[in-house]
């Protein structure tokens, strides 16, 4: 695993950040995570411009312009050496004083890490895994936007600590109004009678750029999509589901709180997972 920070590229083990980083103190901070495929980075500028939009809405000013940041990015695949790689690109608030004002830290601090990726074993893209629905709630508009991809994973990690508890992987988390939002690190579909459904972003989630690769690829094959705010109800009684993300890709799931799916992996999950790797490896920016 290779780090790039202040324009330098080392080992992981010999990357250090300050303990007055606000990134560290207090979760001040933004971050993306990324795939290489085959020495492509898939959808750099998407992520770029929500790494930007991130940092724009907590007032974070990245030091570098998106051309640096891509620099140092593919410096740091290269030292890393392997065709296929997850990068993670995090700006925090940078060091500055104990208190939280953000004005005590004059520059922001970013750091570039390169590794492998292995969240989740080949087998489970054949089998699927189960979902509980977490009792935490995804925190909505009125803390602050669950859009912003933020430092601070807490609400997500309570969730995942109760899916783990209850033997399963992954968690649904719903909204404090009782719809669907996401799972903990990844975007929620469900299919019914061939309509292929996901929260709208209304509902309170990160809208994934995974989640977006799917719905394009939806679209390619004319398969209806809905967009809107969905219950329990909606999911356990669902054809088949399946969760997006960078890391995960699209992952079937089997059941949701003990209700199986008719289908895991379905006829619909199957088709956008073999699109989805195709569009992939094919992708060039
Ligand atoms: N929701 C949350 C809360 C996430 O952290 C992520 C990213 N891991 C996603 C959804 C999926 O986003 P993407 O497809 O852009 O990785």
């Amino acid at each position: 695993m290779k780090v790039w920070i202040d324009g330098k590229v080392m080992d992981a083990s010999e990357a250090k950040i300050g303990v007055l980083d606000h990134g560290f103190l207090y979760g001040d901070g933004v971050f993306e995570g990324i795939r290489v495929y085959d020495g492509t980075v898939f959808r750099l500028k998407d992520h770029l411009d929500r790494l930007w939009r991130s940092a724009k809405a907590l007032l974070i000013d990245i030091p570098l312009t998106p051309r640096a940041m891509t620099e140092a990015l593919l410096e740091t695949v290269a030292a890393h050496g392997a065709k296929n790689a997850y990068v993670r690109l995090v700006v925090s608030r940078g060091i500055g004083d104990l208190g939280l004002n953000p004005a005590s830290c004059p520059k922001a601090a970013v750091i570039v890490i390169v590794g492998n990726i292995s969240i989740y074993p080949p087998a489970n893209y054949e089998t699927g895994i189960p979902l509980i629905t977490a009792a935490s709630r995804r925190l909505g508009f009125g803390g602050f936007d669950p859009g912003i991809k933020s430092l601070n994973y807490l609400n997500n990690i309570l969730a995942k600590m109760e899916a783990k508890q209850a033997g399963c992987q992954e968690a649904l988390l719903l909204n404090e109004a009782g719809f669907i939002s996401e799972c903990t690190a990844d975007n929620f579909f469900f299919a019914k009678d061939g309509v292929l459904m996901t929260p709208s972003a209304d509902c309170g989630l990160l809208a994934g750029i995974t989640r977006q690769t799917v719905l394009e690829l939806a679209e390619r094959r004319r398969i209806p999509v809905r967009e809107g705010r969905f219950t329990r109800l909606d999911a356990w009684t669902a054809d088949e589901c399946f969760m997006t993300g960078t890391g995960a890709e699209i992952m079937p799931i089997t059941s949701i709180d003990g209700r199986a799916m008719a289908a895991c992996p379905g006829e619909l999950t199957r088709l956008l997972l073999a699109d989805f790797r195709a569009f992939a490896a094919a992708w060039k920016e």
